[in-house]
């Protein structure tokens, strides 16, 4: 059996996939390691907790509205830091160029690189950069590694009944923002993905209250994510269908596409369980914050197994764990 497009989707496919590429032995460096699956691997070192992540992005277009490959790689490694309830440290950056791309654009790269690393009080300090042939790759691979510092770990398994599901903002941004530029959908608003640092916001809603769980909808969107938080924790979770915000502008071109805007990639959103003590805190913490202004309570969490949404014409059905993101090369 050979890679196929669907092994670097998100969902279920790649989840095949990694049953290969995560059969270390030496996989945990005495803290959660590669056998939690989590955003990041926590390391316990002279009293503190360091995270550790990593990242490769190879998005398209390069440039796509509301950001680039940039500022998608800075953000894709601070936000898992900060799902593991890591402050961003330091990061590092490998860059695969292709034989060709212009300078001018990887200026502008970095220069974007360097606005969120900025806006999150991050510094990239460990870089390498190589160059392959024209035609042997299609323009430019970016990677970045990162550590950052926990005070308390947040895993995405620690779901308990009687928790409220709360998203950051609305869903879909991403995905259907590259989606339609792809297709060159003019709907009169544009839809700009809403790729974000999201480290200053969850300093004020980790100090807010108290966070059982959270993880980033990042490939395979909401679906992916809701779901393989309620697996892990061994619950079933219930989302309430007319209280998830989606902009109106997303929810027609994903209509037109033929595409579910839960399934598709976000980049600066959060998907969190609290308990029900901590929701009036946390969503205040979240609304005083630019890129938590639409969060919103979604859902909650009960006895049992899977992820049922309650329609919004009283009907009951799965959410399904996405087999892949529909959207290809969205990160
Ligand atoms: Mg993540």
């Amino acid at each position: 059996m050979k890679v196929n497009m669907m092994h670097g989707a998100g969902g279920e496919v790649m989840g095949e996939l990694l049953q290969t590429l995560t059969k270390f032995r030496n996989n945990n460096a005495g803290g959660i390691g590669l056998e939690a699956m989590d955003d990041g691997a926590v390391i316990p070192f002279s009293g503190t907790n360091l995270v550790f992540t990593t990242d490769s992005h190879i998005v398209r277009p390069i440039f796509f509205p509301g950001g680039d490959i940039g500022r998608i790689s800075v953000c894709g490694t601070i936000n898992d830091l900060a799902m593991m309830g890591g402050k961003p440290i330091a990061l590092s950056c490998g860059m695969i160029i292709e034989e060709g791309f212009e300078i001018d654009d990887l200026a502008k790269i970095v220069a974007s690189m360097d606005d969120a690393l900025g806006e999150a009080g991050a510094n990239l300090v460990t870089g390498d950069t190589k160059v392959m042939e024209k035609g042997a790759l299609d323009g430019i691979v970016i990677n970045t590694s990162g550590i950052g510092i926990a005070k308390n770990i947040v895993r995405d398994n620690g779901l308990v009944p009687g928790d409220v599901i709360i998203v950051s903002g609305t869903l879909g941004d991403h995905g259907i923002a590259i989606m339609a530029h792809r297709e060159g959908f003019d709907l009169g608003e544009q839809i700009k993905s809403d790729v974000a640092p999201l480290w200053g916001m969850m300093e004020k809603v980790l100090d807010a209250g108290t966070i059982h769980a959270m993880k980033d909808p990042t490939r395979g969107g909401f679906a992916s994510a809701i779901n393989e938080m309620a697996k892990k924790s061994g619950v079933c979770v219930r989302i309430q269908e007319e209280k998830l915000p989606i902009r109106k502008s997303v929810r027609s071109a994903a209509g037109m596409l033929g595409i579910d805007p839960l399934e598709v990639a976000n980049e600066g959103k959060v998907v969190m369980g609290v308990p029900l003590s901590s929701v009036d805190s946390i969503l205040s913490a979240l609304h005083s914050h630019k890129y938590g202004k639409d969060a919103a309570v979604v859902g909650s969490v009960t006895k049992g197994a899977h992820v049922i949404m309650e329609t919004a014409i009283g009907g009951e059905r799965f959410i399904e764990p996405p087999m892949g993101d529909p959207v290809p090369r969205v990160c």
